[in-house]
């Protein structure tokens, strides 16, 4: 059997609406991008929402949009994929890396750690899908409020350490009853192919900024400045006697186009009415087989403050080295199921070893990464699969094991 790790879910209602797309003689940032994003407020909650063509561009709109840049600092997790970080270099401020928790997911004390007067911002990543502990990160941004310097306009509104969240694996997922969106100041998803919603390529930049903040006005400036800071969007230019316009600031250009947006028009509503829930379905299917072996930890999926968008299923084996790790990948692989690594802690990574960062001063994210190995997760996964990708890992490990 040959399980890939993970198809684009693709279907009717898909092929229609980008179908669509393509027919109406408009195919880049238009009446669908305004769709996405219009579904993205409806269904999370938050106020405003941003489409643009990717997640790292998303995060890198949101920190210069804060003014941030050399001389600045950003913690991060050093558990993540390498954009969270990249987005920070980009405008060239420094990423901060700390250290994580057994759940994955950016360790709050070492947040507190890490806060100096030159700290702009923190972003935190929701690993897998499962929430970062948002108030914990919002009381402590509120209590660190003294050390803060303001040096830009939207800096001095806001005035303290802002809340950019990476969740880019986590639309959909629970905090305190609220969809994460309305959990940090500023919200990252991706849309890329892998991830839960996809548009092939795009992210979603949704605001929940606290008064006095407009979050309306925000938006516009936001929208202006990922379109080259141009006073008209393509649309509007195309139509008769619209051709003036000007630019105001030294945007970016990273729009997302209608033809794409169509994919995610169409995945929204599904994903929120069943693909969501199957996805939880298959994380539990996992979670009942390997809660009963000894070797296996199994990842957090729900507790009394927090729901996860299952967007990996995060298996770890217990007290295993990377190389056995490696070895019961190679044995899963053979058997036809790709599996994946999520991730290698951004120290292990030669840009940044090269930048000083030392795997020493991150054990936890060591620790998390040497034991896991992700296992496939999407919709499309019949029962017949899911146990045979359980008895395959199952064998695996037994066979490294002894
Ligand atoms: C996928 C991913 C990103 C980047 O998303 P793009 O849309 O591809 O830019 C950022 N952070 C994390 C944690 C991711 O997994």
């Amino acid at each position: 059997m040959k399980i890939p790790f993970s198809p684009p879910y693709i279907n009717q209602a898909v092929i229609d609406e980008v179908t669509d797309s393509l027919k109406s003689g408009w195919i880049t940032t238009g009446p669908k991008v305004k769709k996405l994003e219009d579904l993205v407020c409806e269904y999370v909650g938050v106020p405003n929402t941003l489409c643009v063509n990717s997640a790292t561009s998303g995060l890198m709109l949101a920190l210069k949009w804060y003014g941030i840049g050399p001389g600045d600092e950003v913690i991060v997790p050093a558990y993540t994929y390498s954009a969270t970080a990249l987005a920070v270099m980009h405008v060239g401020a420094t990423p901060v890396m700390v250290d994580v928790n057994s759940d994955f997911n950016i360790s709050v004390a070492a947040i507190e750690k890490a806060i100096t007067h030159k700290t702009k911002a923190i972003m935190p990543v929701d690993i897998a899908g499962w929430p970062c502990d948002y108030d914990e990160i919002q009381e402590l941004v509120e209590n660190k409020k003294s050390l803060f310097k303001a040096e830009s306009e939207k800096q001095t509104v806001l005035n303290r350490i802002i809340t950019i969240a990476d969740a880019a694996h986590a639309i959909g997922a629970k905090y305190k009853n609220r969809y994460v969106g309305l959990t940090a100041d500023i919200t990252v998803f991706s849309f890329h192919a892998v991830k839960n919603i996809t548009t092939a390529e795009g992210g979603a930049v949704s605001l929940n900024l606290p008064e006095p903040f407009n979050n309306q006005e925000e938006y516009n400036y936001m929208r202006c400045f990922a379109l080259n800071g141009q006073t008209k969007d393509a649309f509007t230019k195309s139509k008769a006697g619209g051709w003036k316009y000007d630019i105001i600031y030294p945007g970016m250009k990273i729009n997302m186009p209608d033809v794409l947006a169509a994919i995610g028009v169409a995945q929204m509503p599904e994903y929120f009415s069943h693909i969501l829930a199957k996805r939880e379905t298959i994380y539990n299917y996992y979670q009942d087989y390997f809660k009963t072996k000894s070797w296996a930890i199994i990842p957090p999926c729900k507790n009394a403050n927090k729901l996860s968008s299952c967007h990996l299923y995060a298996l770890r084996i217990k007290d295993i080295t990377e190389e056995q790790r490696d070895a019961i990948i190679d044995k899963i692989s053979s058997e036809g199921v790709a599996v994946n690594v999520h991730f290698q802690p951004l120290p292990l990574l030669t840009l940044f070893k090269n930048m000083g960062y030392k795997i020493e001063d991150y054990p936890m994210a060591y620790d998390n990464f040497k034991s896991e190995i992700s296992l496939p997760i999407y919709p499309q996964l019949t029962e017949h699969e899911l146990e045979y990708i359980v008895n395959t890992v199952e064998n695996a490990v037994e066979s490294c094991l002894c």
